[in-house]
C-alpha cells in the first residue's frame, strides 16, 4: 500500500503547530501497518538543506499555474521517518518568513497561489504514470493548505487513487475571494455549493471536505461536534450530509520524541518512580523550571503549567482570569506561548503584577516546552474547542496532570479524577469560563497535596499507550477499505 502525503508542514522538516507533530510522525508509524508514506511538503526558504534533498533528481513540472517554474525534488531523511518530495518553486517559497504569514505576522498576499500549486502538483504526482516511478493507492492530504487537490483530481478525470482528507482544525478555512478561481487553474464550474463555493467565498477546507472519498478528523468528539452548528463553522451541513464518510481518528503522539526517560532537553530524565514520588529527576525538573522562568524555586509550590498557541481559541484569557484564585490557593504559574499580541500583552503585565508567581517567556521554543511540561504539575489546556490537542497527552506522559475544558480530543483524552476515581487520567471542566477553569484547577490542586492519590492518578497517565503505533491503526484499516471499495462510499 502507497500512500502520498500532501502537507504544509512536518515535525522534522518544520512546526508551527500540531499538524506538523502529526504528519512527522504517522509515515514511520504507518511502515508497521504495511503503508509507505511518502510526503510532498512546500521547499520553503532553507528546507531543501534541512530535509537532505537531491536537486540531482529534481522532475521538472514546468510553470503550472504561471508564477514560475516548479520541481518535485526528492529527499530522504530516514532519521526522522520521512521522505518524499519538496515541492520547490521559488518565486512562491523561496523568501524569509513562515510558512503561512510573512515577518509582520500577515498571511502571505499569494496564499491561494503558493497552497494551490501544492494541490496541483500532488494532483500530478499521483495520477501522471512514470513521472516519479511511484504509483500511489491513496493521496491523503491534510488540512486547507492540501484542500484542492481532490479538486485537481476531479478536473484532470480518469483514473486516480483513492483520496483522504484530515481536517485538524476546521476554524481554518482557507478562504479566499472567488476571483482567484482562474489563477489556480479551475473551471469556473468548481465553484459552485456542489463544490468549492463556501458562504460566498472559495474555501480551500470545503473543497477537501467535498471532493475527498473520506475525510477524518482527529478525535470522535470533534468528529461530533463539527456536524452541530455551534462547532461546525458554517459547514455543519455538509458534515453531517458526508457523515457516512466523517470518521473521528485520535491522534497518537511521537513517544520517542517526548519521553521522560530520555529527553536530552530536560535538566533530568525522570521515570514512573520519580514521578509518582515526586523527587528525583522530575523534582529537579521542576526546579529547573522555576529557576529558568523566573519563579520562587520552591518544590512545596504547586505550578501551573501552560504551552500554546496564543489565541482566543486556546482559552489563554480564562486562565488569566483564573490567575487571582490561582495565586490565592497558593499555587504558581508558568506560561509558553507567542500569538495575538494583546493575549501577549496581558500576560506580560501578569508576570510583571506577580514576580516570582507568575511567568510568561515569550517565543515558540520547542525545548523548553519540553522542559515545562516535565517541571510543571499541572498543565491547563483551557481550550474553547480542540480538534485532538496534544499537549495534555504530553503531559500524561511526563506525569504532569492535564486540568482541560471536556471538549474535542481533550474529552476522549482526559478521564477527570473526581468524576472517576479509579480511571482518572487528569481533571476537566465544562464551561467555558473562568469559575469553571478555577473549579477544576482547585479540586487539582486539592488532590495534589493529598500525596498518594496524586501519585496513584500520575502512574495512570504516565502508563498509557498514546503511540502512533497504536493510533496509525485505525488510518492503514481506511486506506484499504477505500482501495478494496473504490469508490466515495468509505
Ligand atoms: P495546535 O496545533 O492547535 O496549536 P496542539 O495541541 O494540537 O495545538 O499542538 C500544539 C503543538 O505545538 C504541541 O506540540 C505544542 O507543544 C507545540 N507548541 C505550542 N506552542 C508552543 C511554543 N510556544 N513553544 C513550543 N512548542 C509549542
Amino acid at each position: 500500500m502507497r500512500v502520498l502525503m500532501v502537507a504544509s508542514e512536518a515535525f522534522g522538516l518544520i512546526k508551527t503547530g500540531g499538524l506538523a507533530d502529526v504528519v512527522g510522525a504517522l509515515p514511520a508509524a504507518l511502515r508497521d501497518h504495511g503503508v509507505t508514506a511518502s510526503l510532498l511538503i512546500p521547499a520553503y526558504r532553507g528546507l531543501a538543506a534541512v530535509a537532505q534533498a537531491d536537486p540531482a533528481r529534481a522532475i521538472a513540472l514546468g510553470d503550472p499555474l504561471g508564477c514560475g517554474p516548479a520541481h518535485l525534488v526528492p529527499f530522504e531523511r530516514a532519521d526522522v521517518g520521512l521522505s518524499g518530495w519538496l515541492l520547490q518553486c521559488p518565486t512562491l517559497f523561496d523568501r524569509p518568513g513562515g510558512p503561512y504569514l510573512d515577518a509582520a505576522g500577515q498571511d502571505w498576499p499569494d496564499n491561494h497561489l503558493r497552497f494551490g500549486l501544492l494541490c496541483r502538483a500532488a494532483a500530478v504526482l499521483a495520477t501522471v504514470e512514470g513521472l516519479t516511478g511511484t504509483a500511489f493507492d491513496v493521496v491523503h492530504a491534510h488540512d486547507w493548505q492540501a484542500g484542492l487537490v481532490g479538486a485537481y483530481l476531479d478536473t484532470f478525470g480518469g483514473a486516480r487513487p483513492a483520496t483522504v482528507f484530515t481536517a485538524h482544525n476546521l476554524h481554518y478555512g482557507g478562504r479566499f475571494d472567488p476571483a482567484v478561481l482562474s489563477e489556480l487553474a479551475l473551471p469556473t464550474s468548481a465553484y459552485a455549493v456542489d463544490g468549492l463555493e463556501c458562504w460566498g467565498t472559495l474555501s480551500f477546507l470545503k473543497s477537501g471536505l467535498f471532493y475527498s472519498d473520506a475525510i477524518t478528523t482527529v478525535s470522535q468528539s470533534y468528529a461530533a461536534e463539527i456536524q452541530t452548528e455551534m462547532g461546525g463553522e458554517g459547514l455543519h451541513g455538509l458534515l453531517a450530509d458526508r457523515q457516512a464518510s466523517l470518521h473521528g481518528l485520535i491522534n497518537g503522539i511521537d513517544d520517542h520524541a517526548w519521553d521522560p526517560r530520555r529527553d536530552p532537553a530536560l535538566a533530568s530524565t525522570y521515570d514512573a518512580d520519580e514521578a509518582t514520588s515526586g523527587i528525583g529527576g522530575k523534582l529537579l525538573c521542576k526546579t529547573d523550571l522555576q529557576q529558568r522562568f523566573g519563579l520562587a524555586v520552591d518544590a512545596a509550590t504547586p505550578v501551573v503549567g501552560m504551552v500554546s498557541r496564543l489565541a482566543w481559541q486556546k482559552g489563554v484569557d480564562l486562565v488569566l482570569a483564573a490567575v487571582p484564585e490561582l495565586l490565592a490557593a497558593g499555587a504558581a504559574l508558568a506560561v509558553l506561548g507567542s500569538g495575538d499580541a494583546a493575549l501577549t500583552k496581558r500576560l506580560r503585565e501578569a508576570a510583571q503584577a506577580h514576580p516570582g508567581r507568575v511567568a510568561f517567556i515569550e517565543g515558540y521554543d520547542e525545548a523548553q516546552s519540553h522542559r515545562l511540561i516535565a517541571g510543571c504539575d499541572l498543565l491547563a489546556v483551557p481550550s474553547r474547542f480542540e480538534p485532538c490537542g496534544l499537549t495534555q497527552m504530553y503531559a500524561q506522559r511526563y506525569g504532569t496532570l492535564p486540568v482541560v475544558r471536556h471538549t474535542g480530543g481533550l474529552a476522549d483524552t482526559v478521564v477527570d479524577a473526581d468524576w472517576a476515581p479509579e480511571a482518572g487520567t487528569g481533571f476537566s471542566f465544562g464551561e467555558p469560563t473562568a469559575a469553571a477553569l478555577n473549579d477544576a484547577l482547585g479540586r487539582a490542586l486539592n488532590c495534589y497535596r493529598d500525596r498518594p492519590r496524586f501519585a496513584a492518578i500520575v502512574g495512570r497517565a504516565m502508563d498509557l499507550d498514546r503511540s502512533w503505533r497504536a493510533a496509525a491503526g485505525p488510518y492503514a484499516d481506511l486506506y484499504r477499505e477505500l482501495v478494496a471499495v473504490g469508490s466515495r462510499t468509505v
